[in-house]
């Protein structure tokens, strides 16, 4: 069976791609945070080092916003911080939206799946809410967190097929897996 990496949910196109997410070129990119935005490690560490080239710096930036933004020194499941993308901007993107993911330690049921589902739609709200056209999001939860891959992505299918009902603005969605392994893996999926 041919693969499909690029699927139609109204009037938004979900297309998974294979890359380095802090070169990809949407408008936004979102962050697999934790609730503190500490960016210690993973994708997380990538973007604050391509973003400011300081990390330290990135994340005293990131809990600044944080601080104005939610009012408090973490996120929930769902809540978005929005940061500038600072170097990025080479690239064309504009903003980041860090998004927590559930922790699954190699488990998952509903509860998680729940989890990774607000924090995947909260990015898309929040995309919409800053009037972008194209958002990138990494494999949340996939790495560090240990929520099994495949899961991972069906949710993600899942979340753009509902919300391609109500989308606005934004018209192209991307899925950027840094592997050929989890691409490959991702196209048996969607
Ligand atoms: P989490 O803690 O939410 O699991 P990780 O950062 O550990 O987050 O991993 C999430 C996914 O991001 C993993 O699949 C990992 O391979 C991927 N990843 C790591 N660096 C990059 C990058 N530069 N671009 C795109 N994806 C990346």
């Amino acid at each position: 069976m041919e693969s499909m990496s690029e699927l139609t949910f109204g009037s938004l196109t979900f297309k998974v791609a294979q890359g380095d997410i802090t070169r990809f070129p949407a408008e936004a990119i979102v962050n697999a945070a934790n609730k503190y935005l500490e960016h210690g490690g993973g994708v997380a560490y990538a973007i604050a080092k391509a973003a400011s080239g300081d990390v330290r710096e990135y994340i005293r930036i990131s809990k600044e916003a944080m601080r104005e933004q939610i009012g408090r020194g973490w996120i929930e499941h769902g809540e978005v911080v929005v940061t500038p993308a600072m170097k990025m901007e080479q690239y064309g993107i504009r903003y980041v939206i860090h998004t927590v993911g559930p922790y699954c330690g190699g488990k998952w049921d509903e509860d998680k799946k729940e989890k990774l589902k607000k924090a995947i739609l909260g990015a898309l709200k929040k995309a919409e809410e800053l009037g972008v056209k194209s958002i990138a999001f990494p494999a949340i939860s996939a790495g560090i967190y240990g929520c099994p891959f495949e899961e991972v992505v069906k949710t993600f299918r899942e979340v753009l097929e509902e919300f391609g009902k109500e989308a606005g603005n934004l018209e192209k969605v991307y899925l950027v897996l840094y592997s050929e392994r989890d691409y490959e893996r991702a196209l048996r999926v969607v």
